[in-house]
């Protein structure tokens, strides 16, 4: 844990008692000041007692001495309408932070890399990660991925803190000064929360808000809302701006052109790696994220070789594309993340023979999004409530069953993929759907159809001719 000693002796408010408020909380508590905690949620209160937490109503706080207001990114502070809370902070000029924010002070020596985008973060912060581990360095991951910030290791002794941050944690970060930050994508997400595009692109660019000419800027310019920002930078700031995409050559940049990953940061066309080989990182969705933790590396100084060799040898993410297991050549994938029609686009794009398992709780917008992303779909399996309504959209076009649940729909597109034996075909459980008509969340839906290959592989082990010599 970190210990806060910014605020010794000083009064703090923090609100918002999940797991990123209890933590700040406890290390702000550490580092001497006066911490009153508080959350609407009775029960989150009592937990965080429990843990050490100084619980104490705000409504009590005079606001006159308080010298920082600590918000959970989940709690809105600007729109659609501030929390009273966050009101009682601006009418007393009281500043607004958040737990990443509070990390850059405390540990202001360390490397920070701050990643963002609308899709690809985890993903990105993951692999660099891993990258910066495999070749030596003393590295944290964490932020909006896994680990809250106040709850990584100290690093002012030397070391990289890699990042992931969502534009509700950026908003709340008014010095936070990476030395390197990304911006993968921009696509229309969260409005309700930051208003209107321009809210929501504001709270992105804040990642590069406090650059100074020491620092880098990387940009994935495969959207149109990101190739704005990165000519917006080009022209007006002092940071290196660096392009990166998945999809075409960037001069100057680092890109991927029918999967082979060219540095260009030399100015001379470096192909570097087939990602092809980088089997954790399928589509050109991954592509660019490749190339974005390459950019990364090699502007931190590691060499080339070395950060192929760790991309090469990335496990990935839980339920992202992730690979359960293959069976008599039939591949099995767990993208239980695709919770909607975009994402579940992206994993219908990186695979050839495709035995499809979707369904779940269909989101509001219908699957339109995904009409040019099934010409590698040769049966469809669907599960759940939206199991009509996809069978509906996809109508003549794939041959499709009602499986009803995903174990029938596994051991039935197994059973079809054997049959037909197309090589390299794939079992890909990408629902496009929310999980919550039969499971508490995507993470426990991913378990359970593991577990139902599981039981593939152990049925196929038993009925596998026994090994040695016949007599
Ligand atoms: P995030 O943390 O931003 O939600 P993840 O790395 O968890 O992103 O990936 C979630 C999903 O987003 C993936 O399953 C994939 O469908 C899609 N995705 C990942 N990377 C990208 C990218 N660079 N561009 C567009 N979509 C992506």
């Amino acid at each position: 844990m970190i210990t806060v000693s910014t605020f010794a002796g000083k009064t703090v408010a923090v609100f918002g008692l999940g797991k990123s408020g209890v933590s700040a909380a406890l290390a702000l508590q550490a580092g001497g000041a006066e911490v009153w905690a508080w959350d609407d949620n009775e029960s989150a209160r009592h937990a965080a007692k429990e843990k050490g937490v100084s619980v104490a109503d705000l409504d009590a706080l005079n606001w006159d001495i308080c010298a920082t207001l600590v918000m959970s990114p989940g709690v809105p502070f600007k729109l659609p309408a501030p929390h009273p809370v966050a009101e009682h902070a601006l009418a007393h000029g009281c500043e607004i932070v958040g737990d990443i924010e509070l990390l850059y002070r405390a540990q202001g020596e360390a490397k920070f890399i701050g990643i963002t985008g609308t899709n690809g973060k985890s993903t990105t912060t993951a692999l660099l990660g891993h990258v910066f581990r495999e070749c030596g360095w003393r590295t944290e991951i964490g932020g909006n991925l896994g680990t809250p910030a106040l709850d990584l290791s100290p690093l002012n002794d030397g070391g990289a803190y890699v990042l992931e941050c969502s534009s509700y944690q950026l908003d709340l970060c008014p010095g936070f000064s990476p030395n390197i930050s990304v911006l993968l994508n921009i696509s229309p997400d969260h409005l309700e929360r930051h208003g209107n595009m321009e809210g929501y692109i504001a709270a992105k660019k804040q990642i590069f808000e406090n650059q100074s000419s020491e620092d880098v800027a990387i940009l994935g310019v495969d959207d149109g809302y990101s190739t704005e920002i990165y000519e917006d930078l080009i022209a007006n700031r002092h940071q290196r701006v660096v392009a990166v995409s998945g999809v075409r050559v960037v001069a100057g940049g680092v890109y991927a052109v029918d999967g082979q990953l060219v540095d260009d940061l030399n100015c001379n066309h470096v192909t570097v790696l087939d990602l092809r080989d980088a089997v954790a990182l399928p589509g050109v969705h991954n592509h660019q994220n490749a190339a974005a933790a390459y950019a990364v590396a090699r502007l931190s100084g590691l060499s080339a070789d070395a950060i192929c060799r760790a991309v090469v040898s990335y496990p990935g993410l839980a339920h992202r594309q992730e690979r359960v297991d293959q069976i008599n050549g039939v591949l099995f994938i767990n993208d239980s993340k695709a919770t909607n029609p975009d994402a579940a686009a992206k994993a219908l794009d990186s695979y050839l023979d495709i035995y499809w398992i979707a369904g779940g709780r269909a989101k509001d917008a219908g699957f339109g999004a995904l009409s040019s992303h099934i010409d590698n779909v040769r049966h469809a399996y669907l599960v759940g409530e939206a199991a009509d309504q996809l069978g509906q959209f996809l109508g003549e076009l794939v041959p499709c069953h009602h499986s009803g649940d995903i174990l029938v729909a596994t051991q039935q597109a197994h059973h079809q993929a054997t049959q037909d034996q197309n090589p390299g075909s794939v079992v890909l459980f990408s629902p496009a759907c929310a999980s919550f008509d039969q499971f508490p969340n995507f993470e426990v839906r991913g378990d359970f159809f593991k577990q139902c290959v599981d039981g593939l592989v152990q049925t196929h082990v038993n009925k596998a001719p026994a090994k040695g010599g016949v007599a």
